[in-house]
């Protein structure tokens, strides 16, 4: 079974990843309040409202052109830490898909890895630390884990999906070892990471295009 993820499907996941930032303000922002400054969802919707901007002058790109629209987008338009660590993010993803018309699962799997490697390389955070890290690396791991058991892609992306919201889930009791949480010490505990819960959520925006 040939299944691949097309330019305008990542135009698309883009969108939803912007409407659902804009829906999930409240609760990224409330997450933030407590163990940060408050303001990740409103970073976080600002970051994606400048990608959709920018998404509508990107016409004439191809897909490895659209994810580093949106890296540069996020990475210019949000000052907290999440945007250079989510703009890494996109920017190593489009490295990972330049000259390609569409994705293979194989392919998302190389450019999820790609994105994630920036993120630990300009973040320094292990898994644990209670950051973003602790939901993207159980998603890249269980959609690799789930290719190699030859599922297609929309069905190793539920995977996926659901490593990244049990990753986030499983940030409540940890103590924050990266960026601002990490100031708290003991008391970052008892919270569900703000970081972690956008990672999974614009995961299963992606999800949500193609399923
Ligand atoms: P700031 O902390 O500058 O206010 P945000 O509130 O937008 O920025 O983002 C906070 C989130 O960024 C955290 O919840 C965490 O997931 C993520 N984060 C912070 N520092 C790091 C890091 N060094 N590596 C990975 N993720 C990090
Ligand atoms: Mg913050």
């Amino acid at each position: 079974m040939k299944e691949t993820l097309s330019r305008e499907q990542v135009v698309r996941w883009l969108r939803a990843a912007a409407e659902s930032m804009g829906e999930q303000k409240e609760l990224l922002t409330r997450l933030d309040k407590a163990i940060g400054d408050g303001d990740h969802g409103i970073n976080m919707d600002r970051g994606f409202r400048k990608v959709l901007e920018q998404l509508d002058g990107a016409a004439a790109s191809d897909l490895s052109g659209i994810l580093k629209t949106a890296a540069m987008a996020l990475i210019s338009s949000v000052g907290g830490a999440s945007g250079p660590l989510y703009g890494t993010f996109f920017l190593r993803a489009s490295a990972a898909a330049a000259g390609k018309k569409d994705l293979s699962a194989s392919d998302f799997h190389k450019l999820m890895e790609a994105g994630l490697g920036g993120v630990r390389q300009r973040g320094k955070a292990q898994a644990g630390d209670k950051t973003m890290v602790d939901a993207l690396l159980p998603a890249v791991q269980a959609f690799g884990e789930a290719l190699s058991e030859q599922q297609n892609l929309t069905s190793a992306l539920a995977r996926g999906v659901e490593a990244a919201r049990r990753g986030a889930e499983a940030t409540v009791p940890l103590i924050a070892r990266k960026g601002r949480a990490s100031y708290l010490g003991e008391r970052s505990a008892g919270h569900q990471d703000p970081g972690a819960t956008s990672s999974y959520l614009i995961l299963k925006a992606l999800h949500d295009v193609i399923a």
